[in-house]
């Protein structure tokens, strides 16, 4: 065998056989069902002895090239995408999970998944309990022995924390616990869990791995013997991605590569701009030398990815204004985009915590999350700059 390509290349050439046309770009497989030559192949495609398509909602071309593409990105025997990100989540712990089971969940996790733990697993006697992604000393006590799953995010979303995979891959495999890491703010560019020992990693294809904010998608991959339990409880629950948001987000993946690249570099002098800024207190990006956990970025991360978080002088009511005074950027819920994003997750994303539990993962009343696009970074950098400049006048 040819020795391993290249991430650009498998987000390039990964794709379908060709058909009968020869054609260059991928078609999409609108087509909710497959046809058998005769009754024998269809039992025993029904009997699983023989590989092939039955239903949309159990597999599709479109999401086979989008799965087999992410599989060889995080270097992952298997997987399986679905509608959302939330839809990754959700499936996962249904399939793996059962009743009397805890999950181990660091506490700096998307504001939805603690919703599901909260509202969701705990009607089905699921229990879980938070760590603290700075104090992983304490993670040890955390552990219960009916602890099945651990539950991360690195970077984390909003005050953008790390934890040492190296580390949690060891931890995870001491307790006998399924390492799962929702991998969304690094994608498998920047970053791959699965080479410290995750056993699953997500993705809300929503964000990087579309990066230009038009679908909604989540991929879940890792062992075999994991993703089958899941496609299981997926093929008959039905949370599936549609062949139209497989074939968008497997074109979307070829340029990936590249954008997370510019997404990083335009983020870094985004980051030193405002870390030398009067009217800021603090600025959180992985690749800034004072990122307290820069040498565990550096370790583990190619590039320190797109979104960086900064806390203006005068808390929440000076960053409305902030917010305000943009021109260019946009306020929305969303990120990794190619446009930039300004939001502030103390009164959106993460405005269902508790005030204890924002102070306790950072989500601080004056933090401004950004998700820095693919603008020239002297255009991001001068709509930041006027805003700071107008609101300073009043
Ligand atoms: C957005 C997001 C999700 C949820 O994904 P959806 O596609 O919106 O369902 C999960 N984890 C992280 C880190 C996210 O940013």
């Amino acid at each position: 065998m040819a020795g391993k390509k290249h991430k650009d290349t498998i987000a390039v050439r990964t794709q379908l056989p060709k058909t009968e046309f020869n054609e260059h770009s991928v078609p999409l497989y609108l087509t909710s069902s497959f046809v058998y030559d005769d009754a024998e192949t269809m039992r025993a495609m029904f009997a699983d002895e023989k590989q092939g398509y039955i239903y949309s909602r159990f597999s599709n071309p479109n999401a086979t090239e989008l799965i087999d593409k992410m599989c060889q990105l995080e270097e992952a025997e298997a997987g399986f995408a679905l509608a959302s990100g939330m839809a990754a989540v959700f499936t996962t712990f249904m399939a793996l999970l059962r009743s009397g089971d805890h999950i181990l969940c660091c506490n700096s996790v998307f504001g939805s998944t603690h919703t599901i733990l909260e509202k969701q697993l705990s009607k089905f006697g699921i229990t879980h309990t938070y760590t603290d992604i700075l104090k992983t000393d304490d993670w040890a006590k955390a552990i219960q022995p009916n602890t099945k799953i651990i539950f991360v995010e690195t970077p984390s979303n909003p005050a953008i924390d790390l934890i040492d995979l190296a580390w949690l891959g060891k931890f995870a495999k001491k307790h006998k616990a399924i390492l799962i890491v929702d991998n969304c703010f690094a994608t498998p560019i920047l970053q791959q869990p699965i080479q410290y020992g995750a056993d699953l990693v997500i993705h809300s294809a929503t964000k990087y791995i579309d990066g230009q904010g038009r679908v909604m998608g989540g991929i879940v991959v890792g062992k075999k013997n994991l993703i089958d339990e899941i496609r299981t409880f997926a093929r008959s629950s039905g949370p599936a991605i549609s062949p139209f948001n497989s074939w968008l987000l497997s074109k979307s993946i070829e340029t990936l590569p590249i954008r997370m690249e510019r997404h990083s570099s335009n983020a870094l002098k985004v980051a030193q701009y405002l870390e030398k800024h009067a009217d800021v207190e603090s600025v959180k990006y992985p690749f800034l030398k004072s990122h307290p956990q820069y040498k565990i970025a550096k370790k583990q991360m190619t590039q320190g990815g797109g979104v960086l978080a900064f806390l203006i002088k005068g808390g929440l009511k000076r960053g409305s204004k902030f917010l305000d005074a943009l021109e260019m950027s946009s306020l929305t819920a969303n990120l990794g985009d190619t446009r930039t994003i300004v939001s502030h997750p103390a009164s959106t994303t993460h405005a269902k915590l508790t005030e204890q539990q924002r102070l306790e993962t950072g989500v601080l009343p004056g933090l401004i999350r950004i998700s820095v696009g693919l603008e020239h970074a002297d255009d991001i950098i001068a709509d930041l700059e006027q805003a700071f400049r107008k609101f300073k006048k009043k």
